[in-house]
């Protein structure tokens, strides 16, 4: 016998939020339209030449000419899982730098393929120095250094000038999280000397979630090819995605055919403007948003320096119900703000302008509505 259907559903609707958490953000309207085309074959010569243009723009966001660039099927966690599938092999030294939420889901992630994991550790708000970075890898000596480039947990930037020759000089691979920098703060794979990168697609490219851009250099290929046991990860392992992102175009899997298009159209966005203006637009409008803050009486988590144009953390006021401000923000004004996560749990809340978020009239909105509520 068939189940009773519970009620009739009605049409699906959505609240207009102005999402100004710590992603997703709003997406444009172009690449909303964009993912409303219909589905074409994976295969279809049409599609297998969408995807050759998605890697030539997403090398363009990541400045590199590695030829293994493509969008993961999968959400950011997708690619960070692909990074260290494919270049892990069980006993492998890997050395992490945690210094928020994130680090700690890298090592997470680092053991369950059997790395041998060693960290290091900085307070949340804080990052690496060189130094520090090199100290660790001379006593370590691992295969494979990861940092998270922007730590979304804290709103703090950890530079990565220098870092790349230091790992060469080691004989180490340099994986790099990179889910809420991509085109919203510089990032120069090539010349940084990047080894594994991933992101998302829905911060700094303003896409709905769904995709995670990947890059992989030479150096870590080796690795890849020199593996004495199998990826452990069939869904993401590079030795296949790679025969289907280049030739002899093998069925892998079904692609997401309508994130893809989104994704196309949100690249094409960002060359359309300049790679450059929007890394500068996304540092103009955080800037905008510090100032305002700091006339209400706000301060910022992170020290300038270090403050990531897409995520700032805010330390929520003695006597302040940060929940209670948030969901009124929800509540009356349909704007959406974060929450703290781990340590900085009911410490901050977390302001993201990200992509096509990231205009001054969003920053006005948030702050006007702000003042209101406190
Ligand atoms: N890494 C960082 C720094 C993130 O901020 C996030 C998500 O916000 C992830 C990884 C995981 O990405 P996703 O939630 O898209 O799987």
């Amino acid at each position: 016998m068939i189940m009773t259907i519970p009620s009739q559903p009605q049409p699906l609707t959505i609240p207009p939020r102005l999402l100004m958490g710590p992603g997703p953000s709003n997406a444009n309207p172009r690449i909303l339209s964009a993912m409303s085309l219909p589905a074409i074959g994976h295969l279809d010569p049409f599609y297998l030449e969408m995807m050759d243009q998605i890697q030539d723009l997403l090398r363009y966001v990541w400045q590199t000419e590695n030829e293994l660039t493509i969008s993961i099927s999968g959400t950011g966690s997708a690619g960070m899982e692909a990074s260290l599938a494919n270049v892990v092999e069980p006993g492998d030294v890997v050395l992490i730098g945690v210094m928020g939420y994130f680090g700690h889901r890298l090592v997470d992630m680092a053991t369950r393929y059997g790395a041998d994991v060693k960290t290091i550790s900085k307070p949340w708000g804080e990052n690496f120095s060189l130094a520090e970075l090199k100290e660790a890898i001379e006593t370590h000596k691992p295969t494979i250094l990861g940092l998270v480039n922007a730590e979304t947990s804290t709103g703090v930037r950890q530079p990565l000038e220098g870092v790349g020759e230091l790992c060469r000089e080691h004989n180490c691979l340099l994986l790099v999280d990179a889910v809420t920098s991509l085109g919203g703060v510089p990032f120069y794979a090539d010349q940084w000397g990047v080894d594994l990168a991933y992101s998302c697609s829905q911060k700094g490219l303003g896409c709905p979630p769904g995709l995670s851009p990947f890059t992989m250099s030479d150096r870590a290929i080796e690795k890849l090819q020199k593996r004495t046991t199998p990826v452990s990860n069939w869904y993401l392992d590079m030795n296949l995605l790679s025969q289907y992102w280049g030739e002899p175009r093998k069925y892998h899997h079904t692609a997401p055919c309508n994130m893809n298009y989104g994704l196309r159209e949100a690249l094409a966005l960002i060359v359309e403007e300049g790679l450059e203006n929007c890394w500068q637009r996304h540092q103009q409008n955080a800037e905008l948003l510090w100032e305002g803050l700091e006339k209400l009486g706000l301060v910022c988590h992170v020290e300038k320096a270090f403050r990531l144009p897409t995520l700032t953390t805010v330390r929520i006021p003695e006597g302040v119900n940060g929940k209670a401000v948030s969901s009124y923000l929800l509540k009356e004004y349909n704007i959406e703000i974060g929450g703290g996560l781990g340590e900085l749990a009911g410490k901050v809340w977390r302001i993201g302008l990200m992509g096509y978020n990231s205009r001054p009239e969003n920053v006005l909105l948030l702050l006007e509505a702000l003042r209101k509520v406190l």
